[in-house]
């Protein structure tokens, strides 16, 4: 018979919390904001045994800025934290927009960024931005601790690179290049009470008037955030214009692979993913300018 409730676990350091996990077993989950676990529950999507809340972890929630390691969101970080912060502001404007522009502000002031990444929602706002920058993620487990790129993080709907007892501690994006810029842009068909029906997450590094180096990621039109490497390629090398910028949007439009669903038809998100990425890739190239 499915329990109605579950056990709660509320350990306070990192090691008590993998141990739990793993003696507990397999219908036991990690618990950072519930924003995303309790409606599953609720829904009766998933029915735990036990949950192991991190939220006693001290230190689990910093977030730093520094010159050598970049920035680093620990797991328990809130959305709201992570879209108020002035450093993240200054050397991250593409991921403070993704945090604000996440849910509504009761959610942002419980949910968390990393829970955002393991919920591994094809549409999670912060998702392409953090890709975009090249973020990776460090992992407590059973069998030590291990760096993942994000890249490698997301498996399909809901399916992560997480082994059994895995924890996700904290997700660091390296320090931006000279003459960088990120962006995040999104659309939702009922503006904040909804998720995204497409988000790009897109950053460029210029040398004098060229493309340098380029990374473009499409939210919510693939089973998992998805890189458009042939729009990519479409900037590099050349001197940056809008023509251009239109061009890579047209190629990732190629590239996405949207369904209709309950948020947008899969030809209006072709449509969006041309303009996102078109308008991604020109606040990405104004901040790299500046
Ligand atoms: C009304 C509403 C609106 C929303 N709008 C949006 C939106 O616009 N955009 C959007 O992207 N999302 C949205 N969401 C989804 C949700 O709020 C976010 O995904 C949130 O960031 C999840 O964070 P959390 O800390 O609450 O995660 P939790 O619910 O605690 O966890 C989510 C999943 O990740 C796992 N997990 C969490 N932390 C870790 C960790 N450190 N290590 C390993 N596994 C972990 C959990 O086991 C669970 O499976 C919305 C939700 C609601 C209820």
């Amino acid at each position: 018979m499915k329990r109605s409730g579950f056990d709660y676990y509320a350990p306070e350091s990192i090691s008590e919390a993998v141990v739990l996990l793993s003696d507990l077993g397999e219908n036991t989950f990690v618990m950072a904001g519930g924003t995303d676990l309790l409606i599953r529950k609720r829904h009766g999507m998933i029915f735990p045994d036990a949950v192991v809340a991190l939220k006693k972890i001290k230190g689990l929630d910093r977030i730093s800025v520094g010159p050598k390691k970049g920035l680093v969101i620990g797991a328990t970080a809130l959305l709201a934290d992570v879209a108020a912060h002035k450093g993240i502001q200054n050397k991250y404007p593409a991921i403070s927009d993704a945090a604000k522009n996440t849910a509504n502000v009761q959610i942002r002031n419980m949910g968390t960024v990393v829970g955002n990444l393991c919920n591994a929602s094809p549409s999670a706002d912060n998702a392409p931005a953090l890709l975009a920058l090249g973020a990776t993620l460090s992992i407590a487990g059973p069998q030590g601790d291990r760096t993942l790129a994000l890249e490698d993080f997301f498996l399909g709907p809901g399916l992560t690179a997480l082994k059994p007892a895995e924890i996700v501690i904290a997700a660091t994006v390296p320090p931006p290049p000279a003459n960088s810029g990120a962006a995040y842009v999104h659309l939702s068909a009922r503006g904040k009470v909804d998720c995204s029906a497409v988000c790009i997450g897109a950053h460029i590094e210029l040398q004098g008037r060229k493309v340098n180096n380029a990374r473009l990621f499409v939210g919510a039109c693939a089973p998992i955030p998805m890189r458009t490497p042939r729009a990519e390629k479409t900037v590099m090398r050349k001197v940056f214009t809008e023509k251009l910028a239109e061009k890579a949007g047209a190629a990732a439009s190629e590239e996405a692979l949207p369904i209709t669903d309950v948020r947008a038809t899969q030809d209006y998100r072709n449509s969006m993913v041309a303009v996102m990425t078109k308008r991604a890739l020109l606040l990405a190239h104004k901040r790299a300018r500046s």
